[in-house]
């Protein structure tokens, strides 16, 4: 899976920004664009790498070019491992948005009238 370029899914109304990088390659270009050069590119066969640039949180899973010429199921495993860490990450930003929501509306409509 050498090159290529990061594959992004729909994001629809989640907050979260997730993508697959094929390569490293892919990654340093996707730095670039991202503007978040100081994202080491994960060392480890699979990852779920989460961070935050400017306004969006970005996760993108990788799979080690290592990991090629390994067994087609023990790769989609990985992926599948690694997908549920993404969703995790989005089920975390769902909450402290949903959090900021309730505290801004206790704010502007206390109970009991304060
Ligand atoms: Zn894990």
């Amino acid at each position: 899976m050498a090159g290529g370029r990061v594959i992004w899914f729909e994001r629809g109304h989640y907050p979260t920004y997730i993508g697959f990088c094929p390569s490293e390659r892919a990654w340093r270009s996707e730095m670039r664009k991202l503007q978040a050069l100081d994202e080491p590119y994960p060392q480890s066969d699979a990852k779920c790498t989460r961070f935050g640039t400017g306004d969006k949180t970005v996760v993108l899973i990788t799979m080690s070019e290592r990991m090629d010429d390994g067994c087609p199921i023990g790769r989609a495993a990985l992926l599948v491992h690694e997908a549920v860490h993404a969703w995790q990450y989005v089920r975390e930003d769902i909450g402290t948005i949903f959090a900021v929501c309730v505290c801004g509306h206790l704010v502007e409509h206390p109970p009991n009238g304060g």
